[in-house]
């Protein structure tokens, strides 16, 4: 069973019921819906069908939120695209235009007041590249560098320009109260740009009186990376996300940005979450590249928690099996892990609490031992979250009472979370804990696992015992 997660994007490849239902079934832990391309009615949809879907199946599938994020688009265009061609002027205005070969309007009023000459425009994941030559009356001058189709609605990454736009719209804002209402489990913020852009939406669901959806930024520009450290402070993960990454940076840069965020993540004790271009091929074929395989394996080398599918499952022809293909790289991958260097990086860099002490000791001892499985009954999510950052070679079976605790746990590495009746007796949970791990896990008899959490259940804060089992 692999432990690393999936969070696979729903779009029109696998918006109907029988396609989530295919995802889920092969290996999906969280559906994302991205608002640059969905509106709340799918975003509503989808929460539903996972909803109806996970009490079908017995599943605990979660949702993510993806925000659009401050942007500048492409207003309208002639029959709603264009072709650029190299070499070509092409006038940018700000007020609304009919756009065409020639020339075209942004929704952006501080354009012609932000943007100096000498600054590169990229349109359409980077494809299209333009260089502002100078500032006209009312339009940006520039020289098309490498040209294309440019449609309506495509994001203009204006290079190296701190936008002036306020982080939150109207849109992300609504989008975000829309989704807490629906109970989605995480929030995937767009173009974030320092920290206190993740504090905003904290503030945001604070006073929507949501403790539940968790803050996972997206790192797509050199303003975040300049202020990474907070931003991960004040974050429960962060997704590299290698498109817009890859459009606002140098390319050849992404690997090293890549491995940097998934340390710094787990030296801080949260998630990391590599998307985006993971398996693109497998959008038309039914195999990936050797180079998309080893760029999924290595993620899982570096210690990374999840990993995100888009276009693949968005609008690829072969959604079902990118998952597939995905899950089998990751446990191949998984047996080559340095599972020690990972628990002794983690130790190096850990509170040295009772919980943190003992999650250590659980794992070590897992590990030596070859336990099948870790069993955390968890309030909270506390135990579970502090065992997968220790990384066990086994898989960790959450067991909570608490649906939204459950929900909250899987984008954590290796955490399998469950609900379980509440219970107060310790005997009944150890005889849970054994009978959910075989049936989950199907484990065989005399496979050994070890149980740990809190005791008294629900009334102490920190774990504080270990139990090992034979079955
Ligand atoms: C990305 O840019 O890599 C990403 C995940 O964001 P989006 O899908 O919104 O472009």
């Amino acid at each position: 069973m692999k432990k690393t997660k999936v969070i696979a994007t729903i779009g029109p490849a696998t918006s109907d019921k029988e396609k989530i239902k295919e995802l889920i079934l092969n290996g999906m832990d969280v559906a994302r819906i991205n608002m640059s391309h969905a509106n709340q009615e799918f975003l509503k949809y989808v929460v539903d069908t996972v909803q109806e879907l996970n009490k079908e199946l017995n599943t605990f599938v979660s949702t993510m939120l993806d925000t659009e994020g401050p942007s500048v688009r492409v207003e309208h265009l002639e029959g709603g695209f264009a072709y650029l061609t190299k070499g070509d002027k092409i006038r940018i205005y700000e007020e609304s235009i009919l756009g065409d070969h020639t020339k075209f309007s942004v929704r952006y009023t501080k354009l012609l007041e932000n943007v100096k000459g000498n600054t590169t425009l990229k349109i359409n994941d980077g494809l299209v590249e333009l260089f502002v030559l100078e500032k006209g009356p009312n339009y940006l001058l520039c020289e098309v560098i490498e040209g294309g189709r440019i449609e309506e609605g495509n994001r203009v990454n204006i290079i190296g320009i701190n936008l002036e736009l306020p982080f939150l719209s109207e849109r992300d804002r609504s989008d975000i109260l829309y989704a807490s209402k629906l109970n989605v489990d995480f929030v995937a913020l767009s173009f974030v740009s320092t920290h206190e852009d993740v504090l905003e939406v904290n503030d945001l669901l604070i006073d929507a009186e949501d403790a539940h959806m968790a803050i996972l930024p997206k790192i797509e520009n050199a303003y975040a990376l300049e202020d990474l450290d907070e931003i991960i402070k004040v974050s429960d993960g962060i997704i590299v996300a290698r498109g817009d990454l890859g459009v606002e940076l140098p390319l050849e840069k992404i690997p090293g940005i890549q491995k940097q965020i998934i340390n710094k993540c787990h030296h801080a004790s949260k998630v990391s979450i590599v998307a985006t271009e993971m398996m693109t091929s497998m959008e038309e074929k039914t195999r990936p590249t050797r180079a998309e395989v080893s760029d999924v394996a290595n993620a899982v080398l570096e210690g990374v928690d999840c990993m995100l599918l888009a276009g693949e499952t968005t609008v690829g022809k072969y959604p079902t099996e990118s998952l597939s293909m995905m899950a089998r790289i990751i446990e191949s991958a998984e047996e080559d892990i340095d599972y020690y260097e990972l628990l002794n990086q983690a130790m190096r860099t850990e509170k040295q609490d009772t919980t943190c002490s003992l999650s250590y000791s659980v794992v070590e001892c897992a590990n030596r031992l070859k336990a099948a499985a870790i069993v955390a009954p968890t309030m909270s999510g506390y135990t579970a979250k502090k065992i997968s950052r220790f990384r066990p070679t086994c898989p960790i079976l959450a067991m909570s009472p608490d649906m939204e605790t459950v929900k909250s746990l899987n984008i954590y590495y290796g955490v399998y979370p469950i609900l379980i009746e509440n219970t107060k007796s310790f005997d009944k949970m150890m005889e849970l804990s054994k009978h959910q791990a075989t049936k989950k896990f199907i484990l065989a008899e005399g496979s050994r696992i070890i149980i740990t959490g809190g005791y008294p259940f629900k009334e102490v804060k920190h774990t504080n015992f270990m139990k090992i089992e034979d079955l």
